[in-house]
């Protein structure tokens, strides 16, 4: 059964509660994905995969947070981005509330990797858990386990909207999928400082999409669940 937070009434959520349910918050962005895949690309992901956890784990599903910090593409058509500020504050007070409502294990999953959106969620965890010791909660992106597999089953240059990200969309929702354009390359300079980052990848996107099928989504959405699996049993040993 799947728990969304919303759907529980009072009684049901005290119960899972005290029975020590792990919450998982899943964080989306809002953001171009080259001229194939949606906007709301980077919450597909995540909650496919919470769906996945809560059946397995009884763990309830807050509702997401559906925006988040997107500094390189900010200048693509659609991408409405949080500041890292505005985010490190909601992803805090989203987290506090939970643990005041007595939530003591929580896995916060991003579909969004960009650097500084997991590094704002990661100070506004290091400060809840200052304040709240006794909780034990987890960061990640499923990107950061999903780019394990770069240089083996993907190419070791793919990346945003590209073959990986494009297969996972078509095995979830290949209704929203449309015309895959050909192979862009990153004008990847690691140092280099420009008032539009996006300058460095011009198409919007890069990698494959047109290498990317379901299966393939399917097989990398069911390596990222195995180790989530993983990472949620070391939380529930964290917690005994
Ligand atoms: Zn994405």
């Amino acid at each position: 059964m799947v728990l969304f937070l919303e759907e529980l009434n009072t009684v049901e959520f005290s119960d899972l509660v005290k029975k020590g349910a792990l919450t998982i918050l899943p964080i989306g962005a809002v953001e171009g994905h080259g001229p194939h895949l949606p906007l709301g690309t980077d919450m597909i992901q995540p909650m496919a995969l919470a769906v996945r956890l809560s059946e397995r784990f009884d763990a309830i599903i807050a509702p997401p947070i559906h925006y988040g910090e997107c500094s390189s593409t900010k200048n693509l058509p659609g991408t409405i981005s949080l500041s890292f500020d505005t985010l490190r504050a909601v992803v805090r007070e989203v987290l506090e509330e939970l643990y005041r409502q007595g939530v003591r294990r929580i896995l916060v999953l991003s579909g969004h990797a960009a650097r500084a959106h997991l590094m704002a969620q990661r100070e506004a965890g290091k400060e809840v858990m200052k304040r709240f010791p006794d909780l034990r909660l987890m960061i990640l992106s499923d990107y950061e386990i999903a780019y394990e597999l770069l240089g083996k089953d993907f190419e070791a240059d793919d990346g945003h909207a590209g073959d990986i990200e494009t297969s996972r969309i078509l095995q979830h929702r290949e209704d929203l999928v449309k015309e895959r354009p050909p192979k862009a390359d990153i004008k990847k300079n690691n140092y280099m400082i420009k008032s539009d980052m996006g300058e460095f990848f011009p198409a919007g996107y890069w990698g494959d999409p047109t290498k990317a099928t379901k299966e393939k989504g399917k097989q990398v959405d069911d390596f990222v669940f195995k180790e989530l699996e993983r990472l949620v049993d070391q939380l529930e040993k964290l917690a005994g």
